[in-house]
C-alpha cells in the first residue's frame, strides 16, 4: 500500500477489480495499467481531431478535445496528490472523460441525441464507457479495454435511474443514491475548471470575447486588477495568461482547502464513508458562486456567440445526414458495427458516427452525398 494514500483513497488494495480477471501488472499499479490502456486506445488518438468548442480545423491554436483532456487530467493530478488520493485513477479517469465526444462538440452531440430519440437517447458519459468497455478492439481475451470497477465508475460520472438499473454493478450507486470515489469527484471538478478557463483563452485569442467584457465576471475582474497592479503596462498573451493561471490556481487551492474541510467535518475514516457522505469535493461558497457566473458570461457569450452557432449548425447536419443514410443502408457501416446492427442498428450507426473525428465526419459527409451541406 502507498504510503502517501490517505486511507479512504481508492488503491489496489480496496479496488473492486476488472470484470474479466488477469494477472496483477508486475511493475505498475492497477490504475496506472489503466491509464497506459487509455493512452494506447484508438479513441484516444481521435480526441486531436475532435472539437471541444472551436471546430478543429478553425485554427491551430484552439483546444482541442485532447488539449483539453490533458489539462483536465493536469489539474485533477494537482488536487489528487495534495490530498493523498490516487493520482493514477485520477488520471486514468481524466483522460479517458471525454472519449464519448461526437465530432462537433456539443452541437454534435444534441444532433446525435436527436437521432437517438426513440432509441433510447445519446449522451457522451455514457458513451464513454461504451467505448471502453465494448468499442475498442485490442485486446484477444476481452471487448474493451477491461478497465478497473473505479475507473469505469469514474468515467460514467452520472446516468439516469433507468440506464443505471441495466448497468448492473456500475449502475448501483445511482439507485442507492451514493457518491462515487473522492477521486471520480474530482475529476468532475478538474474538468469544469480546466475548460471555463481554457475557454477563456480560447474565446479571446478568437476575438469573440474582450477583456473588458470579462471584466464583467468577478473572478476574472478581480485577478485583472491584481495583474494590471504589478504589471501596469501588461498586455496581450501575456496578460491573458497572468490572468487565467491566477484564476486556475484560485480554483485548485480553492477546492483543496475546502474538500479537506469537509473530509474532515464528515469524519471520513474509509472509503465506504465516502459513498455514504455528500459529495465531499466542492468549492467554497463564494467560489462556487464565482465559478457559476464564469460558466453562465461564457454560456451566453461565446457557447451561443453567433460564429459559434454558426460553426456548430453545419456540424449538425453532418451528423443527422450521416445518421439518417447509415439507418438506410448498414451495408455502408464497417464490418464490426455491421454485425452490431443485426442487435441494435440505431446504436450501432449511433456507435460509429460517434467515433469520428470532425474531419472524418465531414469526409464521409462529402463521399456519401457529394458536397457539404452548407454547400460549400
Ligand atoms: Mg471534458
Amino acid at each position: 500500500m502507498d504510503a502517501r494514500l490517505a486511507v479512504w483513497a481508492v488503491s489496489d488494495a480496496n479496488s473492486r477489480g476488472r470484470r474479466y480477471a488477469e494477472a496483477a501488472p508486475a511493475t505498475r499499479s492497477q490504475f496506472q495499467r489503466d491509464r497506459d490502456r487509455i493512452i494506447h486506445c484508438t479513441a484516444f488518438r481521435r480526441l486531436e481531431y475532435k472539437t471541444q468548442v472551436f471546430i478543429n480545423h478553425e485554427g491551430d491554436l484552439f483546444r482541442t478535445r485532447l488539449t483539453h483532456t490533458l489539462e483536465v487530467a493536469q489539474i485533477a493530478r494537482s488536487l489528487a496528490r495534495a490530498l493523498n488520493l490516487n493520482e493514477d485513477l485520477v488520471e486514468a479517469i481524466s483522460l479517458a472523460h471525454d472519449l464519448g465526444h461526437t465530432p462537433f462538440g456539443h452541437a454534435g452531440q444534441d444532433a446525435l441525441n436527436e437521432c437517438m430519440q426513440d432509441f433510447g437517447g445519446f449522451e457522451h458519459n455514457i458513451q464513454s464507457l461504451r467505448t471502453v468497455d465494448l468499442l475498442e478492439e485490442q485486446y484477444l481475451a476481452f471487448r474493451g479495454l477491461n478497465l478497473c470497477y473505479e475507473t469505469r465508475e469514474g468515467i460514467l460520472k452520472h446516468c439516469s435511474h433507468k440506464k443505471a438499473r441495466e448497468l448492473g454493478e456500475l449502475g448501483e450507486r445511482f439507485l442507492l443514491g451514493l457518491q462515487p470515489s473522492l477521486e471520480a469527484q474530482i475529476c468532475n471538478l478538474a474538468d469544469s475548471v480546466a475548460y471555463s478557463n481554457h475557454d477563456v483563452d480560447d474565446g479571446l485569442r478568437a476575438g469573440l470575447l474582450t477583456l473588458e467584457q470579462l471584466g464583467q465576471v468577478d473572478l476574472v475582474a478581480r485577478y485583472l486588477h491584481e495583474v494590471r497592479t504589478s504589471y501596469p503596462d501588461a498586455s496581450g498573451k501575456s496578460l491573458v495568461h497572468e490572468v487565467t493561471r491566477r484564476m486556475i490556481n484560485a480554483q485548485v487551492v480553492d477546492l483543496i482547502e475546502q474538500t479537506r474541510r469537509n473530509i474532515s467535518q464528515a469524519g471520513i475514516r474509509e472509503l465506504q464513508d465516502v459513498h455514504k457522505a455528500t459529495a465531499l469535493v466542492a468549492f467554497s461558497a463564494q467560489m462556487q458562486t464565482d465559478q457559476l457566473q464564469l460558466q453562465q458570461f461564457l454560456r451566453d457569450n461565446l457557447y451561443w456567440h453567433y460564429q459559434v452557432l454558426r460553426m456548430m449548425a453545419k456540424g449538425r447536419r453532418i451528423i443527422h445526414d450521416l445518421f439518417d443514410a447509415f439507418s438506410v443502408d448498414v451495408r455502408l457501416l464497417p464490418p464490426m458495427y455491421q454485425t452490431m446492427a443485426h442487435e441494435d442498428k440505431a446504436r450501432a450507426v449511433a456507435d460509429y458516427v460517434a467515433g469520428m473525428t470532425d474531419r472524418y465526419a465531414a469526409r464521409e459527409h462529402h463521399r456519401i452525398f457529394g458536397s457539404s451541406p452548407s454547400g460549400d
